[in-house]
């Protein structure tokens, strides 16, 4: 990843993009290459979760999401992969993590941090362990995502209140803190679901252009996706 200029509050934000990645898409990718752009990021650092918390156990294991991950984003010098979650024993909750990368010099306690969420994860954020505690780590940034509209008047009551409260139109609001504000952007529309390419692929379907060649290779060697 390009080494962020030092500066006023430990460097520029650096985007943290969390999630199952079963199987990593051109959706992920997209949204964090585009987030880049959009939000004035140094960089995304890419971390799969484990075993996530608060969804049911992937339909493939830890290493090969991880596996998948580092095929996808080879070659781009904005994103890096953190295997700490996949690496460990304890259930993935994003709180840890991110008090763990406070700890990091890279991060430190004044570099912005953005948690990149697209809107229907960020819908279902009250669901997660400690989520208020979230804002006080980073900042989060919501992508807009095809059928999931982000309207405080559609989201749950106590998560509608911190999105009015937290909720800054500008990315600028992103260098001034390293935590606490909510903004969302408009990233190229595409209706791309891991659920989808599962379903595809356990049928023996074409998963072409929806996911990188690489990944679909490995997919494809590793048997990986097939009803038995
Ligand atoms: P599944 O279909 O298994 O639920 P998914 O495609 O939603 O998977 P996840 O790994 O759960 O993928 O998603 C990681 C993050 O990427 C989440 O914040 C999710 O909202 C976001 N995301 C995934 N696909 C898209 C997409 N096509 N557009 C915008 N955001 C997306």
């Amino acid at each position: 990843m390009n080494k962020a200029a030092t500066g006023p509050l430990g460097g520029a934000p650096l985007g943290i993009f969390g999630g199952t990645f079963d199987p990593v898409h051109l959706g992920h990718l997209r949204l964090a290459e585009e987030a880049c752009d959009c939000l004035a990021l140094a960089g995304v650092r890419w971390i799969p979760a484990g075993q996530p918390a608060h969804r049911e156990t992937p339909s493939v294991g830890a290493a090969s999401r991880l596996a998948m991950v580092q095929l996808a984003i080879a070659g781009n010098a904005r994103f890096s992969l953190d295997s700490a979650e996949v690496s460990s024993a304890q259930p993935s909750y994003t709180v840890p993590t991110l008090a763990r990368l406070r700890g990091e010099d890279e991060c430190g306690r004044e570099r912005p941090l953005v948690l990149l969420l697209g809107a229907d994860a960020f819908a279902g954020l009250p669901g997660w362990h400690e989520w208020q505690r979230l804002l006080t780590l980073a900042h989060i940034a919501v992508a807009h995502r095809p059928g999931f509209p982000i309207d405080a008047r559609t989201l749950p009551p106590a998560l509608a209140e911190v999105f009015r409260e937290r909720y800054r139109t500008s990315p600028e609001a992103l260098g001034e803190s390293p935590a606490g504000s909510i903004v969302s952007f408009a990233m190229t529309a595409l209706d791309i679901s891991a659920t989808q390419i599962r379903k595809l692929l356990s049928n023996n379907g074409s998963a072409r252009y929806l996911l990188p060649d690489a990944v679909i290779e490995h997919i494809r060697h590793e048997h990986l996706y097939r009803r038995n």
